[in-house]
């Protein structure tokens, strides 16, 4: 029985209301007055609900599409501006006690090297992150209780929040463990991490199952319930997911809007943030075995639906994408791209860990930051490194009040513009310096309030002059 308010897996994510879902909108995909009816709803900004978004995903009406694309693109403007956050994965330990098939470090893979950094290694990867200019990361571990116990992450988010290489510094931990309980939960608050991410990979059960066969993730409750115990744990910032290509993605997308629903309805905010990622070649690991993968257009369609459905929550895109896709993905809805991502163990300092052999899944774009920050700014963008909130305080629904009282060019503006000073200053190649300092002028127009105006001119001065870390 459907309810979003359930503690229960099955409940929130109930799969005849996905499936009645999908039904509805196959049989309103035509009715002009019912897809109407939701534009005019997605045109106040404030989100829709997982059927209503399901219909405009289903709608394959070039008409219609277009409206949708350029909703997207105007709702995006309208929260986030044209900053795009950026961020780095940082790969712990691949040692990993479940049998998940479409990734390479499963138990079963028995040739994969296995790699555990030491803190020492760790505070050597991060100092090559800071040494790019990146503030924020996002740790990535498997799952093995013996190899990689919480105590380990825990000592690992100390090494990278201690390691400050000249101008350099972590400024937010993200954590992408396995599922785990409450207190663990409650350790990684104590540790100050920024958003818990855990993806969801389907949430169509029985497949599920079958995609994880052995391990404690085959338990479907126990992993579409960690962000509730999470939550319960103090953690304000939870990030959803499902790898698509691994089930049907309309099924997909309707059961990820029903997770959002029920955070919300349980813990009165929505997630923090949602990552669109998509199965890629890695190792042992074969996407042409998945028979559910999609399209780019299909691909962006989605993200356009989802930037509509949820107009505060933050959407990610990794460097499993192109650049070309990530450059429409940007425009439709997408608000933090990594950059100059490595995706094996000890990939940003060990040369010899630079090859595919020990990574999660292949890199497609493979640009360095330097040159990402260039292409972002000369497609328009700001690329923020901006980590204020977190630092101070605002998580959770203090965040979302921030998101939707429009402060956004009063508060994550300024502070996209300091941030980027400090990446031109102390890592930028001359000809980005160059187009960046422009940029930073013309977009100073842009903040209304005078006074914080005036307070930025006067930090990009002092940042120009060697002082760090302003932020409002
Ligand atoms: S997806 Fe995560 S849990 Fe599954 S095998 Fe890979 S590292 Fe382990
Ligand atoms: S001010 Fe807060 S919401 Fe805005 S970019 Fe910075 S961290 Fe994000």
């Amino acid at each position: 029985m459907y309810d979003p308010k359930s503690l229960k897996a099955e409940e929130f994510i109930d799969h005849q209301e996905v499936l009645d879902s999908l039904a509805w909108a196959d049989a309103h995909k035509n009715d002009s007055k019912e897809i109407d009816r939701v534009l005019e709803k997605a045109r106040l900004h404030k989100g829709l609900s997982h059927r209503e978004a399901s219909l405009l995903l289903a709608c394959d009406d070039p008409g219609v599409e277009k409206q949708i694309f350029e909703l997207a693109k105007e709702i995006k403007q309208a929260y986030y501006g044209n900053r795009i956050v950026l961020f780095a994965p940082l790969y712990l330990s691949n040692y990993c006690v479940n049998g998940c098939v479409y990734c390479p470090y499963h138990y079963n893979n028995k040739h994969i090297p296995r790699v555990k950094l030491t803190q020492e290694q760790i505070a050597r990867e991060v100092t090559a992150l800071q040494d790019m200019g990146h503030k924020r990361l996002a740790i990535e571990t498997g799952e093995d209780p013996v190899n990689c116990p919480i105590e380990y992450v825990l000592e690992s988010i100390k090494t990278i929040y201690s390691v400050k290489h000249r101008n350099g510094a972590i400024r937010r931990v993200n954590v992408n463990i396995a599922a785990t309980t409450v207190e663990n939960y409650r350790k990684l608050k104590d540790a100050g991490i920024g958003t818990y991410i855990l993806f969801q990979e389907t949430y169509h059960k029985e497949s599920y199952e079958q995609l994880h066969p052995t391990g404690p993730k085959h338990n479907y409750a126990y992993h579409t319930e960690a962000m509730d115990r999470a939550m319960d744990g103090g953690i304000d910032d939870v990030g959803l997911g499902v790898l698509f290509g691994l089930e049907l993605y309309r099924y997909e997308f309707a059961a990820l809007l029903m997770h959002a629903e029920h955070l919300e309805a349980v813990h009165g905010v929505g997630p923090h943030t949602i990552s669109f990622p998509r199965i890629k070649h890695a190792d042992d690991i074969d996407p042409n075995a998945f028979d559910n993968s999609i399209s780019d257009d299909i691909f962006c369609k989605i993200i356009a639906c989802a930037r509509v459905a949820v107009p505060y929550t933050g959407m990610i895109i990794s460097t499993r994408e192109s650049a070309d896709v990530r450059a429409r993905a940007l425009e439709l809805g997408i608000s933090q791209i990594s950059g100059a991502s490595r995706t094996s163990v000890g990939g940003y300092c060990d040369p010899e860990r630079t090859d595919e052999s020990s990574a999660q899944f292949d890199v497609s774009d493979r640009r360095t930051l330097d040159e990402v920050i260039c292409w972002l700014m000369k497609l328009g963008f700001v690329p923020s490194f901006c980590t204020a909130c977190y630092r101070e305080g605002r998580t959770g629904d203090r965040f979302m009040s921030l998101c939707k009282s429009n402060q956004i060019l009063n508060c994550c503006h300024p502070n996209a513009l300091m941030t980027l000073k400090e990446y031109l200053e102390d890592y930028a190649s001359p000809v980005t310096k160059l187009v960046g300092d422009k940029l930073i002028t013309s977009e100073m127009t842009k903040i209304p309030n005078e006074k914080i105006r005036a307070f930025v001119e006067k930090n990009l001065v002092k940042i120009s002059e060697g002082e760090r870390d302003f932020r409002i």
